[in-house]
């Protein structure tokens, strides 16, 4: 099976702060898979580290009120563009994320309260068919 997995689960240095999400247990289980790691948000543009960045009315602004909204539609639509060239119908997200997060995300205060809501890339490859799971529900995928 071919996935897509945000490469801060894998162990790159990708987030915002320069530090990775790296999960142990998905390492061991995707062995068996052709793999595509990829950050949304590095695609577009944003430098690591960055500023942290939340959704916010549609948009998402960083923690000093700039709208980096264009920058996360950019990484969305390079992270399509792999899914289509590849033929990838499963990704593997972080969650909680702006741009990886599905079904619950921040806010938009920068107060670590979450609500129902998908981030930018999250959100645009469900709408093309792409199924999205999270380093909370791999399993799911990988152990059938
Ligand atoms: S954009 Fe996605 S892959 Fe990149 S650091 Fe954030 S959660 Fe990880």
């Amino acid at each position: 099976m071919k996935i897509l997995i945000s490469s801060c689960l894998l162990g790159c240095n990708c987030r915002y702060d320069g530090n990775t999400q790296k999960q142990n247990e998905l390492h061991k289980l995707i062995k068996n898979n052709y793999v595509i790691p990829f950050c949304p948000e590095q695609a577009g543009g944003l430098s690591t580290p960055r500023k942290p960045c939340e959704l916010l009315n549609g948009k998402v602004i960083n923690n000093i009120g700039e709208d980096m909204t264009n920058m996360l539609l950019k990484g969305a639509n390079e992270t399509l563009k792999i899914c289509k060239l590849y033929n990838i119908e499963h990704a593997i997200l972080k969650s909680k994320s702006p741009s990886c997060g599905y079904g619950l995300i921040y806010d938009g205060t920068f107060s670590k309260t979450l609500i129902e809501g998908n981030g930018i890339t999250a959100k645009l490859l469900s709408n093309n068919g792409i199924k999205i799971f999270s380093e909370l529900n791999y399993t799911d995928l990988l152990i059938k």
